[in-house]
């Protein structure tokens, strides 16, 4: 008997009639002969909710209990979802994170997974159940404390388990019809790939298209888990995600997979900083040890006159608060002047293994993002992958414009968004 592994996003279970629906497709692959897990999001926005209710009574709440106020999300969707399940007359059980074996660091808010001891799944998989799992949380292994896995983490919930339980498939239901060239919230000529390598699916889900989360990624490359995004509000097939295109996995040779753009994160500029060795690294010291991920980096040439530079950098918006915190604390000791915080940028992203041998990529960016009157403030290149900083009204101008010049519009306005509030 094959065992797949399904994750159903919050979009996916935003009410009863959602968890219906979602509990009748679960109820149809056990019905198919398969061993069924499925991993679950909170409610709609539930998540976004919840956190908001907690800066209302502390603007900076503690890690660890958030942590748990988080996971009561997911808590509520896996037992609605294990109801309705048995409605369908079909047994059903749910399980927390740390029932489910996941077992993870103790980093609050963004834990990563170290180990996956699934014993009770199996044993209930062995029974006839069908297993429910809540995503995005884990217990730590020092602390026994509850962990979250950082936004979308329901997404590495499942292709974790989806490796530990050694399952042919992990299905992430979502609310549009797989990957597509572009986010189609954005660009509705967006196309819908067929089938994407982990190596550019990794690029776009670090650039910020948020249908994969790039940890999940990360993951399922690692234990070579074919991922298939889908819609759960669809019975069309999805997207592949996997080292090598199956079968009749269509394959477009084209040397661009996609546009990806960001609006969560901020910039950081420290003004003043004496352009003397040791200076970053200080700066930096402070940021990672408040535990603090950053992305892009830019440094001035010095003014001669003065002998001072300016360094910005980017950081996720959620951490703003905690990285102004940090830098305030060395000001005197590094001797900077002033600090700026500015939080109305995008990053856009055009991602493709093809830009490797293909040297006009980035003149044709640059010359898309200046005929569409986008001004860029920062870019930053890897090798399949070019990035810029601009303002933050900009972002679906740039994206479309990008989109078009490079081919990837499709014939038709195939994209369709079933439902969520892209929030
Ligand atoms: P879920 O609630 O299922 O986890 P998410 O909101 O996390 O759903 O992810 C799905 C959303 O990702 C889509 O609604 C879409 O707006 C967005 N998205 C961004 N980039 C892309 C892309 N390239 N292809 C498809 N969807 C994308
Ligand atoms: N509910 C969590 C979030 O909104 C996890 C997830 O949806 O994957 O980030
Ligand atoms: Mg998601």
């Amino acid at each position: 008997m094959s065992l797949v592994v399904q994750k159903y996003g919050g979009s996916s279970v935003a009410d009863a009639e959602g968890i219906k629906r979602v509990a009748k497709r679960i109820v149809e692959a056990k019905r198919n002969g398969h061993q069924v897990v499925a991993v679950v999001s909170a409610m709609g926005d539930t998540t976004d909710e919840l956190i908001d209710l907690a800066e209302q009574v502390s603007p900076i709440p503690a890690g660890r209990e958030l942590d748990m106020l988080l996971t009561a999300g997911e808590r509520i969707s896996m037992a609605l979802l294990a109801m309705a399940i048995k409605n369908l007359g079909h047994e059903a059980q749910s399980f927390t994170g740390s029932q489910a074996g996941v077992i993870t660091d103790s980093v609050h808010n963004k834990a990563r997974i170290i180990d996956v001891t699934p014993g009770r799944l199996r044993a209930s998989l062995e029974e006839g159940n069908i297993a429910i799992v809540a995503g995005f949380q884990g217990v730590s292994q020092d602390s026994k404390d509850i962990t979250t896995l950082g936004r979308g983490g329901s997404d590495t919930t499942a292709v974790a388990l989806a490796a530990a339980l050694d399952a042919d498939v992990c299905e992430i239901y979502t609310d549009v019809d797989g990957v597509f060239t572009a986010d189609p919230r954005v660009v509705k000529k967006a196309k819908k790939i067929d089938w994407i390598s982990f190596e550019d699916m990794l690029e776009l889900a670090a650039s910020g298209s948020k249908v994969l989360l790039h940890r999940c990624v990360e993951y399922a490359r690692r234990y070579n888990i074919p991922i298939h995004v889908r819609s759960s509000f669809s019975g069309l097939p999805g997207t592949w995600v996997s080292n090598e295109p199956q079968g009749d996995q269509q394959v477009e040779h084209a040397i661009i997979s996609g546009v990806a753009h960001d609006v969560s994160e901020a910039k950081v500029t420290v003004v003043g900083v004496p352009d003397k060795p040791g200076e970053a690294a200080h700066i930096f010291r402070a940021v990672a040890e408040a535990e603090i991920n950053i992305d892009m980096i830019v440094q001035n040439v010095s003014a001669a006159s003065t002998g001072l530079t300016d360094i910005s950098f980017t950081l996720p918006k959620a951490e703003g608060k905690k990285a102004t915190a940090a830098l305030e604390k060395i000001k005197a000791t590094v001797g900077y002047e002033s600090l700026r915080y500015d939080d109305q940028i995008a990053k856009i992203s055009l991602v493709g293994a093809g830009m490797k041998t293909n040297p006009g990529v980035t003149a044709q960016f640059f010359e898309a993002l200046s005929d569409a009157g986008v001004n860029i403030e920062l870019i930053s290149t890897s090798e399949i992958r070019i990035s810029v900083v601009t303002r933050a009204d900009d972002v679906n101008e740039a994206v479309r414009a990008v989109h078009t010049s490079f081919g990837l519009d499709s014939d038709s306005d195939e994209a369709v968004v079933y439902g969520g509030t892209g929030r």
